[in-house]
């Protein structure tokens, strides 16, 4: 049998975090949580303080419970990442502000199991280059990139001829550009396949959230983006597909269930029981696969242009479709003007290196860039 791991999880009463401790609850004589942070949900962070008895539960924003014991202020959310105690930490905050937490864990010798994806499209070369050769220490939690690494488990890097990404294609998927101009926000979040945040619902609605995950990709696998393509899948059965130099294809397949991911980001090298209910492949009947439409979701090609342009450019692209998210959320912006935004903001940057200061004042610009753009929209 294997060890007992001590998990710490950022974002842990999001969409991801709460799942992330799920997996714990079922494991309890593998896994023991020792930190949490969540960003202003109290209330929830005070139960999961109560059932798990972390050593350290931090409140990023807002006023704990009285008599909760939580700790508060976001500065101490590295404090989180960096616990003493903890083994691996599950990186579950939205957006480009996991991308120090994801630094500050893994400089302090953490196994990262990284569901932040923004961390990697914002400073991959930066979360990269702190891994050396102890590749492993990063653990990738977004589906299709768990898919990817499991199809990869026992393969050579250089065999790889190119690597699959499937997409659900979202709840607009078979709408033609001109059918997408009056969506609302309520049908971008009504997602038919996969049970997640906001945010990323509206990412995928957009399939923004498909050109992240080839960046991401990119990154983790060190692989060309000319060797990454995206093909919709809207079952989510398969998750990921690699195809080796000899024609050869490995795919991943389990039910929709990012408990999955999870749980083998954490229990890795080991699979444990009780992860997705099994498939019933004959119900199942057939696996239909379809081709992007490049018109109606821009963002997909968005995202590899900024990868191609490298720098600063992928840090810029998300800042602003993070600020543009947000503005569609608010109603403040319209579903097209999100990667209008995205593509006014990113044609208009000169470029930086990607530092750690290059690439938080590359984000800064980008989310003033991208204020004024929205503005500007009538
Ligand atoms: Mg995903």
């Amino acid at each position: 049998m294997g060890t007992m791991k001590r998990i710490a999880i950022l974002g842990s009463t999001g969409s991801i975090g709460t799942q992330a401790l799920d997996v714990v609850r079922k494991h309890p004589d593998r896994f023991r949580v020792v930190a949490l942070a969540a960003g202003s949900n109290g209330e929830r962070l005070a139960e999961q303080a109560d059932e798990f008895a972390p050593l350290l539960a931090v409140l990023a924003s807002g006023e704990p419970p009285a008599g909760s014991g939580l700790a508060s202020g976001a500065e101490r959310i590295v404090e989180v990442a960096t616990h003493p105690e903890a083994d691996v930490v599950v990186n579950a905050l939205v957006g480009s502000v996991g991308l120090v937490p994801t630094l500050a864990a893994l400089d302090a010798g953490k196994r990262v199991a990284l569901a932040n994806k923004e961390s990697l499209v914002a400073g991959g070369d930066l979360v990269m280059g702190r891994l050396g050769d102890r590749a492993d220490r990063l653990l990738p939690v977004d589906s299709e990139h768990s898919a990817i690494f499991q199809c990869l488990a026992g393969n050579r890097l250089g065999d790889v001829r190119r690597i699959l990404l499937t997409a659900s294609g979202g709840p607009f998927r078979g709408r033609a550009r001109a059918g997408l101009a009056g969506v609302t926000v309520e049908e971008a979040l009504a997602h038919p396949t996969w049970r997640m945040g906001r945010k990323i619902t509206v990412d995928s609605a957009t399939m923004m959230n498909k050109g992240l995950e080839a960046i991401e990709a990119h990154h983790l696998f060190g692989v060309a983006m000319d060797r990454i393509e995206v093909v919709v899948h809207p079952r989510s059965i398969v998750h990921g597909i690699v195809e080796f130099a000899d024609g050869s294809c490995l795919a991943q397949a389990s039910r929709p269930d990012m408990r999955l991911a999870l749980q083998v980001a954490l229990a890795w090298p080991e699979r444990l029981g009780g992860g997705a209910e099994p498939l019933d492949w004959p119900a199942i009947g057939s696996l239909e696969f379809e081709p992007l439409d490049g018109a109606a979701f821009p963002a997909v090609a968005l995202a590899f242009e900024a990868a191609r342009l490298g720098g600063t450019h992928p840090a810029v692209l998300n800042a602003a479709n993070e600020e543009a998210v947000a503005a569609f959320l608010g109603r403040r912006l319209d579903f097209l003007g999100i990667p209008w935004v995205v593509e006014r903001v990113l044609s208009s940057h000169a470029g930086g290196p990607p530092t750690l200061e290059g690439v938080l004042e590359a984000e800064r610009w980008a989310r003033a860039a991208a204020m004024r753009v929205i503005a500007s929209r009538t």
